[in-house]
């Protein structure tokens, strides 16, 4: 989109893949269920066959509420067009799938989302695709670009270590080199990094997280600038991929409410890093809205706002006296995902890691900062670090 006065991202949140005459009036989008479609006439059949796909007219191609949903995330996201994919992982692999063929090679952030790295590590290897990690933080000047290198994969922040890459850098070396960058925006959502003006070629949403934002639906869009879309839309197409009707009108409901939940999202979750910082039990916070984290100054250059997912490192990884703070957490769900209303303290650990070594001691915990009361938040999850009791950790001398 390049009018001169694009809305705000807000009104577009709100505006953005409706169109209330088209549906009787009715505010949102109905939903539209179906596999056949009809028309009035043989003129029409003829008239309605694609020229790239001639049976393009079905509902496995997406119906008015398919088309809303993506209009909508291109909008949102500024890119060219969207494709809507049954889940986050499936949006990821067919963007992959769609830039590479067999003796192909891509490079891959070492903090990738961890089913993206099986995906690469079995489906992509048995393809023949060459598939290299690197380190996020390393720098675009290391990055081992190859005449066969396609494409690029990058998480910024990745989903467990938050660690963030120069994602224009990059995207300057890998155009430079005829590669592609796919970004994984599911962590800041299109409301607080717009990939597109940072030179990514196609963007990835977990929709299932913040644009759905009730954890009651699975799905994931795929982005494109004009430039990829014809590789990302054949990679979703020939391999059958589609969306329910209902799940697709619970991310188009979630996103007219992103807004104001992602921002509540971020001012909970920065007073929860904030205090627990704070706490002798806590080796580290990794929350890139916080100063203390190395790539803050990325952060601040690249995003307009934080979600409310980050990680902390405990000292301690003695697993009994883990599992009692796990245990007298209450207002803290113990889960995958997140994005959704709730909040969640996830074990993690270490995360899996081939470019380098995992760069900390102790124990790695993901937290997502729901929308409860955030004091009551933090008084729950401080009361829980009791349980590290003070003679156990090592306390720094004030
Ligand atoms: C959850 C997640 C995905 C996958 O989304 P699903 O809808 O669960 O398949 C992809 N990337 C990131 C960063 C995620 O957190």
């Amino acid at each position: 989109m390049n009018d001169a006065h694009a809305p705000h991202p807000d009104t577009l949140l709100v505006h953005a893949g409706r169109d209330p005459a088209a549906s009787a009036g009715f505010v949102n989008t109905p939903v539209y269920r179906g596999s056949t479609i009809l028309v009035d006439s043989f003129e029409s059949w003829e008239a309605a066959r694609a020229a790239g796909n001639p049976y393009a007219h079905y509902g496995r191609f997406g119906s008015p509420t398919t088309r809303a949903l993506e209009s909508a995330v291109a909008r949102i996201e500024g890119g060219y067009r969207a494709q809507v994919f049954p889940s986050g992982l499936s949006a990821c692999t067919h963007a992959l799938l769609g830039l590479v063929r067999s003796g192909d090679h891509v490079l891959m952030t070492d903090n990738v989302y961890g089913p993206t790295r099986a995906f690469a590590d079995s489906v992509l290897a048995r393809m023949g695709v060459a598939v290299e990690y690197f380190d996020p933080t390393a720098g675009a000047a290391s990055l081992r670009l190859q005449a066969r290198t396609r494409a690029v994969f990058l998480e910024s922040p990745g989903s467990l270590s938050f660690e963030l890459c120069d994602i224009p850098a990059i995207a300057r070396v890998a155009h430079a080199a005829g590669a592609r960058v796919v970004l994984d925006n599911s962590w800041a959502s299109p409301l607080f990094l717009q990939p597109f003006a940072l030179g990514v070629d196609i963007s990835v949403q977990a929709a299932t997280k913040y644009l759905v934002g009730h954890s009651d639906v699975l799905l994931g869009v795929a982005t494109a600038n004009e430039e990829s879309w014809p590789l990302l839309a054949a990679g979703a197409h020939d391999f059958g991929e589609t969306a329910g009707p209902d799940d697709l009108y619970l991310a188009l409901r979630g996103i007219r409410t992103l807004g104001v939940r992602l921002r509540q999202h971020w001012r909970t979750g920065v007073q929860l890093a904030q205090a627990l910082e704070r706490h002798p039990a806590v080796l580290r916070v990794l929350h890139p809205a916080l100063p203390s984290h190395p790539q803050h100054a990325l952060w601040q250059r690249d995003f307009s706002g934080a979600s409310g997912l980050f990680g902390l490192v405990l000292r301690s990884e003695d697993t009994t006296q883990i599992a009692a703070f796990f245990r007298s957490l209450r207002l803290f769900g113990i889960g995958l995902s997140w994005g959704g209303y709730e909040s969640l303290a996830l074990p993690v650990g270490r995360p899996v890691r081939s470019a380098g070594p995992w760069p900390h001691r102790g124990y790695l915990l993901r937290i997502h900062a729901g929308l409860e009361d955030a004091d009551e938040l933090c008084e729950d999850m401080l009361r829980a670090l009791q349980v590290f009791a003070p003679a156990r950790i090592a306390m720094p001398q004030p």
